[in-house]
């Protein structure tokens, strides 16, 4: 069975195929740049160099043509070849709490959650429509990053603001990068030799964006980013919590629209916004280099880390594993390390040489008495859209 994976943004399309019998990856491509002057279709097949193309390719139409023709070119699909195309999709709202077989109904759905997700669903939805139009034979199913925190309750996923918000704007907190939370929860369950129903775990995903999921029994019960990416944790350029007055500060005292207010929160706030540079490595650059900015960037993104591995303990009780992913997650020690300092009386120790070592994919870092195990998992969010596309099709198929 060959799965194709597709991550459709607004100027690019990201794709993988995969072979579900052994979970390998066939193919991997990025379209970029797509209705630019000039775009990149970027592609790698497994054992062999990356290649590259660039040409004008002027709308979605074109990039999907482009994908399906290379797929036939590489030889990564044969004819009839193809058994489902996972879409991943940003905002499920309350509707989606599991992956969807794709339909008129679930496409009005996505669309009808357009006002939640401006800047995702919209792309998401035409790499789906266009997909449908050129391959409407080959079964498609959406995978959402919000189905996963389905099971915050309600006191975790309410705001307190008046009932009517809620009922009628759909106004609470969803929660996002639930595929990579899923992910590494059911690696992170597989390491510790227990199934995921079994496991309490703080997952860390520490991307540009960043966020970080309390899980009990293998399921959320609660999630740092709210009705928007935007709440949580400090990320790359977007700002995490703050004072909601700031909104009303700002407008008031500097004449701000709320456009200028959303785009100031989201693109030129976090680290970007503290040290003016939001990519991790560049900023460890800076700081080793007497940088007092980067320093304080990197300390602040730690501590409220450290802030929200505090609360998610308080509202687990008992926690099995901390796990670290995401390109930050991934590959930061010293932010690991920063994270965990101080932290022996929740009984998590971290083990600085394993936490040095280079890993791929599991490993625990946490010290050998660490009541709590700290453990680093790449996460791969494109081959759990896959996994989670096949048990949908299997369960359909299943149904009398
Ligand atoms: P996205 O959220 O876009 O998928 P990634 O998960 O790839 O992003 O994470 C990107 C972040 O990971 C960037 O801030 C980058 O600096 C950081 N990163 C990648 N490699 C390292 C590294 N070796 N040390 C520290 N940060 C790293």
């Amino acid at each position: 069975m060959k799965i194709l994976v597709l991550n459709a943004g607004s100027s690019s399309i990201k794709y993988s195929l995969f072979a579900m019998a052994d979970q390998s990856t066939l193919l991997t491509g990025l379209i970029e740049r797509i209705g630019e002057s000039q775009s990149v279709h970027r592609f790698r097949l497994p054992g062999s160099e990356p290649q590259a193309t660039e040409k004008i390719i002027v709308n979605h139409q074109q990039a999907l043509q482009e994908l399906f023709d290379t797929l036939s070119a590489t030889g990564s699909i044969r004819e009839g070849e193809l058994s489902c195309i996972g879409h991943r999709v940003v905002h499920g709202g309350e509707y989606f709490r599991e992956p969807a077989l794709i339909d008129p109904d679930v496409v009005r759905k996505i669309a009808s959650l357009i006002p939640l997700a401006p800047l995702h669903n919209p792309a998401n939805l035409l790499g789906i429509k266009e997909s449908l139009r050129q391959m409407g034979d080959v079964p498609q199913v959406a995978v959402f990053d919000t189905a996963f925190h389905h099971s915050l309750p309600d006191y975790a996923y309410r705001y307190a603001l008046p009932n009517a918000l809620y009922k009628e704007q759909g106004v609470r907190r969803y929660g996002f990068h639930g595929t990579s939370h899923h992910y590494v929860a059911k690696q992170a369950a597989a390491f510790l030799g227990k199934a995921l129903e079994e496991v309490n775990l703080i997952t860390l995903h520490l991307g540009n964006g960043a966020s970080v999921t309390a899980i009990e029994n293998g399921n959320s019960i609660d999630t740092s980013m709210g009705m928007t990416p935007l709440e949580g944790l400090m990320m790359g350029t977007r700002c995490g919590d703050i004072d909601p007055a700031l909104h009303f500060y700002l407008s008031r005292t500097l004449n701000l629209s709320l456009d200028a207010i959303e785009n100031l929160l989201n693109k030129s706030s976090g680290c970007k916004g503290v040290c003016g540079e939001n990519d991790m490595r560049t900023i460890h650059q800076m700081a080793d280099a007497g940088n007092d900015h980067a320093r304080l960037a990197l300390a602040m993104y730690a501590y409220r880390i450290k802030k929200y591995i505090g609360a998610y303990f308080a509202v687990l009780g008992r926690v099995d594993a901390l796990v670290f992913t995401g390109g930050i997650g991934e590959n930061d020690h010293w932010l690991r390390q920063h994270c965990c300092s101080g932290l022996s009386a929740l009984g998590i120790a971290i083990d600085d040489e394993k936490n040095l070592a280079p890993f791929h994919p599991c490993a625990a870092i946490s010290s050998g008495d660490s009541p709590v195990k700290v453990l680093v998992i790449n996460t791969h969010e494109e081959l759990e859209i896959a996994i989670q596309a096949q048990t949908c099709l299997r369960q359909l198929n299943n149904k009398p």
